[in-house]
Order: C-alpha cells, then sequence, then structure tokens
C-alpha cells in the first residue's frame, strides 16, 4: 500500500491521496476546493474527491505528478497527460492556483508581479517541492536565503486549498530588508521589483558555493558558436540555480569601434528582454496659435507631428496650417497659471517635453533681426475674493518691443493686441439697418457712452466705480502707472505687464476670446486614443538594431585605448525556456518622466522568434506561448497594477490584488500589458 499524502498539516497546497490498493491500481484522491465567487457559473465544491479509475493506473505507476493548476503528469517519455483533459475535470482540477494577494498598501506593483511568476510552470513544480536544500545561505550576493525562503512559502499559500486570499506581509517584510527601495506605501516599478526578485532569488538559490574566477579567452576569429558556449560554460560554473535553468538565455554583443573598426564580441546572459516602443505614429498636438496683427482672432490649430519628433516639426506644421508668412515667424511658449511659464525655443527639444495637458500658445510674430525684448500682457481684473483685489485670467498677449530709445507705447501697442476682441458697436450692429428709430437709440446709447468717457468724468468714476480705462503696472499687487517711460533691463528677454481691465472694457471687449486654452490633447472619455499600434516583432527589431552607444556609455577601445562612442549590435542566441518581455513604457529623461500608452499587438499562441535567432547551429525550439501579462493602468507614479494568468486551455483570469476572476481570452490583449510572461512550445 503506497500513501502519500500532501496535507495541511505538511504545509503543502493540494489534498493529494495516492493509493495503490490490492489490485495494482492507483486511487488519486484529490481534494479541491472550490472558488467561493460562483457569479461567473462555477459551483463552490468543497472536499471534492476524485478517483481516478483502473485506466489511469499505468500511467501513475510511471508518472510524475506536476502540481501546477492544470494537473499534468508527466510519463517517463516526456508526454503529458493532462487530468482535466482526460476526464473534463478541469473545474475542478483548475480552481487551485487562484488566490488572491490582499493590497499593504499600494501593494499591486508586488502582487502583480508575483501571480505572473507563481503561475510560471517550472517555478511553481520547484518551490512546491524540496527547494530547501538548495537553499545557498552563505552567498555573499544572496541574502542568507531569506527571499527566496519567504517566496517559497508565499508561493506554497498560493496554491493551498481554500479561496481567501493570503497576505503578503511576511514576504514584503523581507523584501525591504534587502531592498529598501520598496518600503512604504508608494507605488513602484512592477518591472524593476520582478528584477530584484529573480536575482535575489537566483543568488539565493545558487547551487555554486565558490565561485571560481574566471578570465575570458580573447574571441580572436574563433568561430561564434565555440566562443558562446565558452561563455556560456564560464557562466553556468559561476551561477547555477532554477533562475538560471529557467529564465536565462544569451545575447550575441557586437561592438564596433568607429575609429579603428576593431570588433568585440561578447556573448553576455539575459533574464528578459527589455523592448522599446517604436514610435511608428504620429501624435496628435493642439496649439493656439495668436496672431499679434491686431486682427486674427486666436485659433486653436490640430496638428499632427511624428511622436518622436522635435520642436522644429511642430512649429513646421503650425507654420503649415497656420498660413505663416515669409516675414513672420513663431514664438512657442507654455502658459500656466494665466502666465507664460516658459517659452520653448530650442527647435531640437524633444516633442516629448510638452505633456498632453500642457496648454501651449504659439505667437505669430514679425520677423526681426534685431535683438528685441518681448512684452508680455498679462490680464488681471478685479476679484473681490484676492488679497490684491485682482487676479489673472485669459492667456497672455505678446508683442515685440521696438523703438526702444523714443518710448514705448504700452497702452497703443495693448490696445493693437486687443482689437479683434472689440465687440461690434450698437452702431456696427445697426449698420445694416434702414429704420431710422434704430440709428436714434443708438445714437442716443453713443451719447451716453461718450458723457461716461474719461476725459470727462475720469476722477468722479473712479472714486465710485473704479477706473474706466485700462491701467498698466510692473506688479499685479501694486498700482505702478505707467505714464513714465518704461526702463527695460537689456539683460531680460522679456518684460512681464499686467493690463488692468475695467468692468466697463471687459463688457466693451469679448474677453472670452482670451478664456482658457485647450490642452495639447485631451483623451476622450470611453474613446481609445487614435489607436497607436505597433507589433512585438517591430519591438524585438528597434531593440536588436545597431546603434551607437551613448556618450555616457562609451567604451574602451584596446586597440585606440581610448573610449570610444561604439556602434552596438544585438543578437539573441541562446533563448531561454521562460522568456520574459519588459515593455518599456515608461521613459525617465532629465526633465520628466512618461508613459507610453502604446498598443502593443503582441502574439498568444504563437511568438516565434527563429527568425531573430543569431546562432544558425541551434536546434532548440523558438517557439512560445504567452501565459502571463502584468498589466499597469493609469500614469506615472500612481496607476494601478494587476496580472492576467492563462490558467489551462483557454481559460484566463484576472488577478487585482485580492480579487480573482475569470476573464475573456480575447480580452486580454491591450494597452496596459507591461510585462509578458512567455513559455516555450516543446519541438513536436
Ligand atoms: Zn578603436
Amino acid at each position: 500500500m503506497l500513501s502519500r499524502t500532501l496535507s495541511k498539516e505538511h504545509d503543502l497546497p493540494i489534498s493529494l491521496i495516492l493509493t495503490k490498493n490490492d489490485h495494482a491500481e492507483i486511487l488519486l484522491e484529490l481534494q479541491v476546493h472550490g472558488l467561493s465567487n460562483s457569479g461567473n457559473g462555477m459551483q463552490r465544491r468543497e472536499g471534492n474527491t476524485i478517483f481516478a479509475d483502473s485506466r489511469m493506473a499505468g500511467t501513475f505507476s510511471s508518472g510524475i505528478l506536476r502540481l501546477n493548476g492544470s494537473i499534468d503528469i508527466i510519463q517517463p517519455d516526456g508526454r503529458t497527460y493532462s487530468l482535466s483533459e482526460s476526464y473534463g475535470l478541469h473545474r475542478e482540477t483548475g480552481l487551485l492556483g487562484l488566490k488572491g494577494l490582499q493590497n499593504l498598501g499600494n501593494t499591486c506593483f508586488m502582487n502583480s508581479a508575483i501571480q505572473c511568476l507563481v503561475h510560471t510552470p517550472k517555478v511553481v513544480d520547484y518551490f512546491l517541492g524540496d527547494y530547501r536544500k538548495e537553499i545557498n545561505s552563505t552567498n555573499p550576493l544572496g541574502m542568507q536565503g531569506e527571499l527566496a525562503l519567504a517566496f517559497g512559502e508565499l508561493l506554497r499559500k498560493l496554491w493551498s486549498p481554500g479561496t481567501n486570499p493570503i497576505n503578503p506581509r511576511a514576504f514584503k517584510s523581507k523584501l525591504v530588508k534587502f531592498a529598501p527601495q520598496f518600503s512604504g506605501y508608494n507605488q513602484h516599478d512592477s518591472q524593476e521589483f520582478l528584477a530584484f526578485l529573480l536575482d535575489g532569488l537566483h543568488e539565493d538559490l545558487n547551487r555554486v558555493k565558490q565561485k571560481p574566477y574566471i578570465e575570458m579567452k580573447d574571441a580572436a576569429d574563433r568561430p561564434d558558436e565555440e566562443v558562446a558556449e565558452e561563455y556560456w560554460q564560464s557562466h553556468l560554473v559561476r551561477n547555477d540555480s532554477i533562475i538560471v535553468d529557467v529564465c536565462q538565455g544569451q545575447f550575441r554583443s557586437k561592438l564596433v569601434c568607429p575609429m579603428c573598426k576593431k570588433l568585440s564580441i561578447t556573448f553576455d546572459p539575459f533574464m528578459y528582454l527589455t523592448l522599446p516602443l517604436p514610435s511608428t505614429t504620429m501624435r496628435s498636438m493642439t496649439v493656439t496659435v495668436i496672431s499679434t496683427d491686431g486682427v486674427a482672432l486666436p485659433s486653436p490649430l490640430a496638428v499632427s507631428v511624428p511622436n518622436c519628433g522635435s520642436l522644429k516639426d511642430l512649429i513646421q506644421a503650425l507654420s503649415v496650417a497656420c498660413f505663416l508668412r515669409d516675414d513672420e515667424t513663431l514664438l512657442v511658449a507654455e502658459v500656466y497659471k494665466n502666465c507664460i511659464f516658459q517659452y520653448l525655443d530650442d527647435p531640437s527639444d524633444s516633442i516629448d517635453l510638452i505633456r498632453d495637458n500642457d496648454q501651449i500658445v504659439a505667437y505669430r510674430l514679425p520677423k526681426g533681426s534685431e535683438p528685441s525684448v518681448l512684452v508680455e500682457f498679462v490680464h488681471t481684473k478685479a476679484e473681490r475674493d484676492n488679497y490684491f483685489g485682482r487676479s489673472e485670467f485669459g492667456f497672455p498677449l505678446v508683442a515685440r518691443l521696438t523703438g526702444l530709445p523714443c518710448g514705448y507705447d504700452v497702452r497703443q501697442a495693448f490696445l493693437k493686441l486687443i482689437n479683434p476682441f472689440l465687440k461690434p458697436t450698437e452702431e456696427d450692429a445697426s449698420y445694416d439697418y434702414d429704420d431710422a428709430e434704430h440709428s436714434v437709440s443708438a445714437h442716443e446709447d453713443s451719447e451716453m457712452e461718450d458723457t461716461q468717457s474719461p476725459c470727462d468724468t475720469e476722477s468722479d468714476a473712479e472714486m465710485v466705480d473704479g477706473p474706466n480705462e485700462f491701467e498698466f503696472s510692473l506688479k499685479n499687487s501694486s498700482k505702478i502707472m505707467m505714464s513714465e517711460p518704461v526702463v527695460v533691463p537689456t539683460t531680460e528677454r522679456s518684460l512681464r505687464i499686467y493690463a488692468f481691465w475695467p468692468e466697463k472694457m471687459l463688457e466693451k471687449y469679448d474677453a472670452c476670446f482670451l478664456g482658457s486654452l485647450p490642452e495639447i490633447f485631451k483623451p476622450q472619455l470611453f474613446t481609445r486614443r487614435p489607436s497607436e499600434s505597433v507589433s512585438l516583432y517591430k519591438c524585438l527589431e528597434a531593440f536588436l538594431k545597431e546603434e551607437p552607444l551613448g556618450p555616457e556609455d562609451m567604451w574602451y577601445c584596446p586597440s585606440c585605448k581610448r573610449h570610444q562612442q561604439a556602434n552596438k549590435k544585438l543578437d539573441l542566441w541562446r533563448l531561454p525556456e521562460i522568456l520574459v518581455v519588459y515593455l518599456k513604457r515608461f521613459s525617465y529623461s532629465q526633465f520628466l518622466k512618461n508613459k507610453l500608452e502604446t498598443f502593443v499587438d503582441f502574439p498568444i499562441k504563437d511568438l516565434d522568434l527563429t527568425g531573430y535567432i543569431a546562432n544558425r547551429s541551434s536546434s532548440s525550439p523558438c517557439r512560445y506561448v504567452l501565459y502571463a501579462i502584468s498589466n499597469h493602468y493609469g500614469g506615472l507614479g500612481g496607476g494601478h497594477y494587476t496580472a492576467f494568468v492563462h490558467h489551462g486551455h483557454n481559460l484566463w483570469y484576472e488577478f487585482d490584488d485580492e480579487r480573482v476572476f475569470p476573464i475573456n481570452a480575447e480580452g486580454i490583449k491591450t494597452s496596459a500589458a507591461y510585462v509578458l510572461f512567455y513559455r516555450r512550445v516543446p519541438a513536436a
């Protein structure tokens, strides 16, 4: 009588009893605990007992049970039977490994990556087995085995029967102990976490206790196959773990010196591919073009600029759209809180610097060769609630300061700029009418207006209603009248003048044209951004494309004996069993961080890398199927992570912290996909 009980007491995830009876049959008792959520038509089943009959006996007697969710039975000859396939038991057996993880305060980045990893076939088998014997507690690069043990415990809990979500606190505290960057309650990057975790697990489980020192021989003119194998073997004598077994592959990396053409080839291991998202499409940008000729009203123009374009491309597109004349130029500026926040005038600047919610204007100015100063008119009006009694409104108007020596007429310049906003007077309105009465009443109105004109009753009116005319000052808080000539510091590029609009002027002009500016791009609710779609293969090609190293990443050329900006070409040489692919959605530059929402069209059932392998003599299969996705929703520094996990047949589940529910397989391809997990399809 052979009996093996994997029960809760032994802290193993499944109650499995194999009993060999007198007739040499194997009875399998599988206790599976159902999902309490029956909204999807699944029934809650506790302690469900499944007996495998004699037809299965042969299979079990020589096979290995693999508890990876779909309960596969692997025969010594490598053939695999799935219990669920044979007996249609999928509903029952599939319920294991569907536990959620509680959110400890923005820990969805961690939960999402963990769910992907704990559904990685060989990794599950490994940690459900006797992995403790491989703990390397003396590896100086490891964490005394503590991280691997904490992960192993967590994985076993996630694969234990029951439906209650697991609290990952014990794991998180170990993580934070060794990687304090993940402490606190801030949102982190699931990719950074995964990179740390894979690396940490590898070192904690490294079977190599003493890493020998190895000096790599120069590739010289030896065949790539030989050199690559040499590199791989020397990697293995220092690094040997479940992570290396399953997740590591090898690049061929070629560097060519631009000066002496010296070629250097290395074959470095990799644990994941970090693929850039090449921009293949255009970015729609709305910019408000503001004339300074005193005639045309501001007009928002939507133009398309290459995603990777520069400010020069934006100006070019705007110039065409607004019919810019040869004697005019466009000055692009960012408006923030009714003032000019900054001028964007380096044509080589990337348009990445402009975010979708920025408000950008382009002033149409006469071309001037002489260095000139710009006057920015910021509009203000009376505001009772404001401390200074005045508040800014609208967007600034800009004029080029000319004729400095003889003084600059601020009022004249301003009146010209706001001329397009002038409301039609009654006289203008009645122009079309022949009716005498209309003309009379219009005339009376204008007479009344005249009597209130500042020439006659300025002081009286100011006493009662405030000024009737525009007031100009250098500061919004003070009332420095600009009757004196303005002294412009010639070192300044622009001079800000506050123009105060009295109530009367707000009525005379249609100031609503100075209202709020449109944003660069406003995504419509419920509609997708004009779909930018790029295939995963295109991302891979962009990654493998030859390009010069960055200036901060120079290569020491042994032949020139100095650092050179070498050309680098990467190729895939050896592929791992589990291929983890990061989509580089987050870009970090000196000035800002950005997230790309590009929709990546990635294969689900057949990722074929045959054409991308530089190793022509390789016989290992290059086809992969997708089994998990870490998704990121929302913007940078926040947002939310979930995981999609394949769970046998065509069933996919979403793991959203503690919530786990089935999803439609057709819906797993979204622009939220961030980290993709592929497993190799064995050769037929
Ligand atoms: Zn060189």
